[in-house]
């Protein structure tokens, strides 16, 4: 699994979206996060058929939104996501929200998908401890991964559900790793950026990167998606990733599934 990919959430089907995955793909990125909520699978497939990228060398996501939980309404939805992609076997198929009283259903639906070969990997999406523990006590295939919100602002919040992945080597993948830019700006942030001669984004995604997760940031800016990227020359010394490590405040930038029963 590639360490950084590319966010997709508010990318517009069409040039936007092809423009950045097709940027993105000469960047480096190999890794890509859509969803059927995203309404941009059909843009991203089209610019990785296009790229001359071989497509081994690619790790596709998208997700089952919210509406087609249950077993075949998820083995229909998949489908359909699949079409819109037109690449074959789908990469990483995940659960986009636990939805109560349906999810065990849709893990069914993704555990034979992935039998079947229509899924390489099959994972999750916002699950917190009590999803995950309900998950693990039933499921047959183990997930893959569960994508979290994932900053330093929210770092000490997830802690025991990242250690409850870790224990059961699920890769945790960071949502939302920029805080969306909303704290891009954060003073603590800045003065490590300056530190270190980077820009705050770039310690922000550096410090999931140590921290052993999945990076995945958005932009639709060309000089972005490369500064994104920009992230291995260098390394936090210990001293930053403690400051960094002590910002959390809770912050949940979209939805937060604390609370989901
Ligand atoms: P991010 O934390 O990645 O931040 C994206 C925002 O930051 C955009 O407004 C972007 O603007 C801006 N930005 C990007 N790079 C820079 C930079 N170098 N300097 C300054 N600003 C920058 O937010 P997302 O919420 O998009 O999260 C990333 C991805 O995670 C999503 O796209 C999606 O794939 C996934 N996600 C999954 C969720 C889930 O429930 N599973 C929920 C939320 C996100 P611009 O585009 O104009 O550059």
């Amino acid at each position: 699994m590639p360490v950084l990919g590319l966010g997709m959430w508010r990318l517009r089907e069409g040039k936007q979206a092809r423009d950045a995955v097709r940027l993105a793909l000469q960047h480096g990125y190999r890794l890509f996060d859509s969803a059927s909520y995203y309404r941009n699978e059909r843009s991203l497939g089209q610019a990785i058929r296009e790229s001359g990228v071989p497509r081994g060398e690619v790790v596709v996501t998208t997700k089952l939104w919210n509406s087609d939980h249950g077993y075949e309404a998820a083995l229909r939805a998949f489908r359909r996501s699949q079409e819109r992609l037109g690449l074959g076997p789908v990469d990483l198929y995940l659960i986009h929200w636990p939805v109560q009283g349906r999810r065990k259903d849709s893990w069914r639906a993704l555990e034979t998908l992935h039998e079947e070969g229509e899924v390489r990997s099959i994972g999750v999406s916002n699950y917190m401890v009590h999803h995950m523990e309900e998950l693990l006590a039933h499921a047959e295939v183990v997930p893959a991964v569960n994508q979290i919100e994932l900053h330093p602002f929210s770092y000490r919040s997830r802690r025991a559900t990242v250690e409850l992945c870790r224990q059961n080597d699920i890769a945790v993948e960071a949502y939302s790793p920029l805080t969306k830019g909303r704290r891009l700006g954060d003073a603590r942030v800045e003065a490590v950026a300056t530190a270190c001669g980077k820009t705050p984004a770039q310690v922000l995604i550096r410090w999931g990167l140590q921290h052993g997760f999945v990076e995945i940031p958005k932009s639709s800016h060309p000089a972005r998606i490369h500064e994104n990227a920009d992230v291995f020359g260098f390394e936090l010394s210990r001293e930053h990733m403690e400051t960094l490590d002590g910002l959390d405040e809770a912050l949940s930038t979209s939805w937060d599934p604390t609370r989901q029963p």
